[in-house]
């Protein structure tokens, strides 16, 4: 057994795994009665009017058009609106009102797939919807942070089952990220830094095409993954090419996850820089909601961490070393 403290995210943990007992995954809940789905195609008129789609031309090229320009809601290969119950909107911009945008993506028209068997063209259109997104979002001088962020299953808190992204503007800068903000402000390695420690302790899974692959010194969830990048970047969605890389890698993790633990919720998210913020080193973190909070986790804020960091490390690593390129490269 062993306490952990993490600098970086500030988590402590005890590792509890030499009670040698294997523990157990909560799966995702299949859908079993599968309603009218919002973000199929031929359902566009049940969500707000798309204000960005990506289409696939006949030569394979992307394209991105932009609210008037759409003519025909079903002719995307991704889509982005509104979220029609927004947390943050632009009604008002009082002082203690959350000003902002909400936006969703739908990156894939087949409803049963997740990120783990996207083709390689949902990929890419996946990340430019995300890049147009924040672009749009971005053009409003108020908005200080965009968030980006999955929720995959019911248990990640997902409401529609069928694939999606969510895409928040605010004014405000949320906390997780000014904390980080104050480690880079101090530490502008900070990430090489714990890049470094995670290989002195064997917790990283890929290093590859300038992307490190690490589990957490202590991690919010076991089996948790962070990716990053291997030269200080402070936003990964300013470089369409390596962010199309990192949905590759992504894919491939999803897909290791699902092939240890059978179909499973997740989170991720991506952390990037505020605006005009120059120390900020990006990095995503990926959660595999395998787990739920109990009541000394939520009450006294120590994580009680029932997987070994080095040793999910090895299994990850095991589950994607020989076949890598493969991996990367299928579909
Ligand atoms: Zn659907
Ligand atoms: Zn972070």
């Amino acid at each position: 057994m062993e306490v952990r403290t993490d600098w970086f995210s500030g988590r402590k943990g005890i590792i509890v795994t030499e009670r040698g007992k294997r523990p157990d995954y909560f799966k995702r809940i299949p859908e079993i009665e599968k309603k009218i789905c919002p973000f199929c195609p031929g359902n566009e008129k049940m969500t707000p009017k798309a204000e960005i789609i990506i289409k696939v031309k006949e030569s394979g090229e992307l394209e991105t058009k932009y609210g008037k320009e759409i003519e025909y809601a079903g002719d995307w290969q991704a889509r982005v609106f509104r979220n029609l119950y927004p947390a943050f909107d632009t009604v008002s911009n009082e002082a203690n009102y959350p000003y902002g945008y909400h936006y969703l993506i739908v990156e894939t028209k087949e409803h049963d797939k997740d990120i783990s068997n996207f083709s390689n063209i949902e990929l890419k259109a996946y990340a430019q919807a995300m890049i147009s997104t924040k672009e749009m979002i971005e053009k409003d001088e108020k908005i200080q942070y965009v968030a980006i962020f999955k929720n995959y299953g019911k248990e990640a808190g997902a409401s529609v089952p069928h694939s999606h992204t969510q895409v928040i503007g605010s004014a405000l800068v949320p906390p997780n990220i000014k904390r980080e903000q104050e480690i880079f402000s101090k530490k502008e390695n900070a990430m090489s830094l714990l890049i470094e420690e995670a290989k002195n302790q064997e917790r990283v899974v890929v290093d590859k095409d300038g992307l490190v692959a690490f589990t957490p010194y202590v991690p919010i969830s076991p089996y948790e993954l962070w990716i990053t990048s291997k030269e200080k970047e402070k936003d990964i969605t300013k470089q369409p090419e390596k962010l199309f890389i990192l949905l590759k890698l992504i894919r491939i993790v999803i897909h290791t996850m699902e092939k240890n633990f059978g179909y499973i919720s997740y989170n991720f998210y991506f952390h990037i820089s505020p605006r005009e913020e120059e120390k900020f080193h990006w990095h995503m973190e990926i959660v595999p909601r395998v787990n739920v909070y109990a009541g000394y986790e939520l009450g006294f804020g120590i994580v009680i961490i029932t997987a070994n960091p080095e040793n999910v490390a090895a299994l990850y690593r095991d589950s994607i070393k020989e076949n890598f390129e493969q991996l990367r490269d299928r579909l």
